[in-house]
């Protein structure tokens, strides 16, 4: 799959908040956009007074690269939101919820998505004992996620589910860190998602 390359914390100087893509360090005082909270490069403490469509624009970007995703994938999430019933701005944000990175990355096992997506595609999981190896693979109310027995000593694994603390695991889904098994209880509503989005602003986007 296809990823960014840029340095993480440039995305984040660049759009202008915290996007936590680098795991606990986002956490700490580390955090270069703690630190300098402006765009990089030589122009990037300039003020520029930004349009309807370019602050659409910025939003629809910082979301995609929350979920670290190409434009092709994210646009296509997008449309599956746009032909379900209701509020497609929730859709949008459910359908990226219920991919399965997200949900290793949120139950702990990860300690960013990034490294979610690498540990799905090495094969590390089961979803309800079956094997998936596909980031993407939407996760549903009820299933269990499960870090493989020959998985569960690796120190990556083990050192995310220490420091989860910090960001915590939300209350929708149940981890059971004894067997390295999360399961989801629920969807979250739209209030349980934190994440600051303005997801309207995305659907303006696309709808132009
Ligand atoms: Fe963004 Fe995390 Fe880097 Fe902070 S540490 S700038 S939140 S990627």
């Amino acid at each position: 799959m296809a990823r960014y390359n840029e340095s993480l914390c440039r995305l984040c100087r660049g759009e202008g908040s915290k996007l936590f893509l680098k795991g606990d360090r986002c956490y700490t005082e580390k955090c270069a956009f703690e630190r300098r909270n402006y765009a990089p490069g030589e122009h990037g403490q300039l003020r520029r007074k930004k349009s309807d469509y370019g602050i659409q624009l910025r939003e629809k970007q910082r979301l995609k690269r929350i979920f670290g995703l190409v434009e092709n994938t994210f646009r296509r999430y997008f449309e599956e939101a746009e032909r379900r019933k209701g509020v497609t701005g929730t859709h949008l944000l459910l359908l990226l919820e219920q991919r399965l990175d997200n949900m290793v990355y949120r139950l702990g096992f990860a300690n960013s998505r990034n490294e979610a997506r690498q540990l799905v595609l090495h094969n590390h999981f089961t979803v309800n004992g079956r094997k998936v190896n596909i980031p993407s693979y939407l996760v549903r109310v009820g299933d269990a996620i499960q870090v493989k027995e020959k998985s569960r000593s690796m120190t990556r694994i083990i050192e995310a589910m220490e420091t989860v603390a910090r960001r915590g695991v939300p209350q929708w889904l149940e981890l059971d860190k004894t067997n390295f098994l999360g399961k989801v209880k629920v969807l979250p509503t739209r209030e349980e998602l934190t994440m600051p989005i303005q997801e309207q602003l995305v659907v303006e986007f696309y709808s132009k």
